[in-house]
């Protein structure tokens, strides 16, 4: 297990157990949570931008929950300033420090952090470099 995937862990790892604070459903993790709610809008990803400045880190995931309330899971807000948003934004450029080192675009690492923590996906390139030894 490299370094790598152990901050994929850490980074995510806050985000679940998940309550909904209406009906009280308990989503233990990611797959429980995609299974157990429904897409705001079906055409779309739920993926979105929480603010419309250029902070390209402000950035959700919104689901709706079965009882219809919206949930928010994974966020990355400059203006969360508690204790877990910097912790979550500090891992966050972390991990990117690290795909740059790699040889990784800026763009091109957010794009596949963004994608493990929002949707649960590992890009092709992202589990390549998970799967080297460093
Ligand atoms: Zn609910």
């Amino acid at each position: 297990m490299n370094e790598l995937f152990e901050g994929l862990k850490a980074l995510t790892a806050d985000t679940f157990p998940k309550t909904c604070a209406c009906c009280g459903a308990v989503f233990a993790d990611q797959a429980q949570y995609i299974a157990g709610t429904v897409p705001i809008d079906p055409a779309k990803t739920g993926f979105k931008a929480l603010y419309d400045d250029d902070d390209q880190a402000s950035v959700g995931w919104f689901r709706n929950c079965k009882c219809g309330s919206t949930l928010l899971t994974y966020h990355l807000d400059r203006r969360d300033v508690s204790e877990r948003g910097l912790r979550r934004r500090e891992r966050f450029a972390e991990l990117q420090q690290r795909l740059s080192v790699l040889g990784w675009g800026a763009d091109e690492a957010r794009e596949a952090l963004l994608g493990v923590v929002l949707r649960g996906e590992v890009n092709p390139r992202l589990r390549e470099a998970l799967q080297q030894k460093n």
